[in-house]
């Protein structure tokens, strides 16, 4: 199980990844799960398109489900190396009109590449619009119906349209991490928005666990 940490900027967590951990590992399935700190592992984080820079991902482990779970800072996602913000910057600006020519000439990438990250965050927009925006219409007390959406596009329009609402209603200041908003909230109930549906491939580094 996957739990998104609260992680307002990189270099903080770059510097003590520690301090961003909750002092106990806790299980989502049952709180009074026994669980141990494990060995955390290195992943690269591409942060400004070219270089790439070290974070440490630190997991626990469930006794009695015998999972591992592990603790992601809000910023980065299981497998992709840039940081989430660049993911929802190219979304954003798909879903504004912008073409992939223009987008992907800002961060300079292949505008292939470009497409296939839309392409994963519009598909899985599909998949995670009818768990997401109950959960926000109860985080924010609403009681209106939400509407369903009927493509993909719409299902990422809705979505990020009331993740910026849970924003607003929540004072999280961070408006270009709203897909890290969503998986703050997701409590390990769903995949992390915007990366590959399945594993994450970890290179595993060993450091001495938190404590
Ligand atoms: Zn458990």
């Amino acid at each position: 199980m996957r739990i998104t940490i609260p992680c307002p900027d990189v270099q903080s967590y770059e510097e003590n990844p520690k301090s961003f951990l909750p002092p106990k590992a806790t299980c989502v399935n049952d709180p009074s799960h026994r669980t141990q700190w494990h060995a955390s592992w290195s992943r690269g984080l591409c942060w400004d398109h070219v270089h790439v820079r070290t974070l440490f991902i630190f997991n626990a482990y469930c006794v009695d489900c015998r999972e591992t779970i592990s603790y992601w800072p809000e910023f980065v996602l299981p497998y992709p190396r840039e940081p989430l913000e660049t993911y929802e910057e190219v979304l954003v600006e798909h879903l504004n009109g912008a073409s992939l020519r223009e987008s992907s000439a800002k961060i300079a990438y292949d505008p292939r590449t470009v497409s296939r990250w839309i392409h994963l965050a519009l598909s899985q927009a599909l998949v995670l619009v009818g768990r997401v925006i109950p959960c926000i219409l109860r985080l924010l007390s609403e009681t209106i119906l939400p509407l369903s959406a009927s493509s993909d596009w719409e299902a990422a329009q809705l979505l990020m349209a009331w993740l910026r609402a849970l924003a607003q209603g929540t004072d999280f200041p961070r408006f270009d991490r709203l897909m890290g908003l969503c998986n703050l909230h997701s409590e390990g109930a769903w995949d992390l928005w915007g990366g590959p549906l399945g594993n994450a491939k970890s290179r595993v580094k060993e450091t001495s666990p938190p404590g």
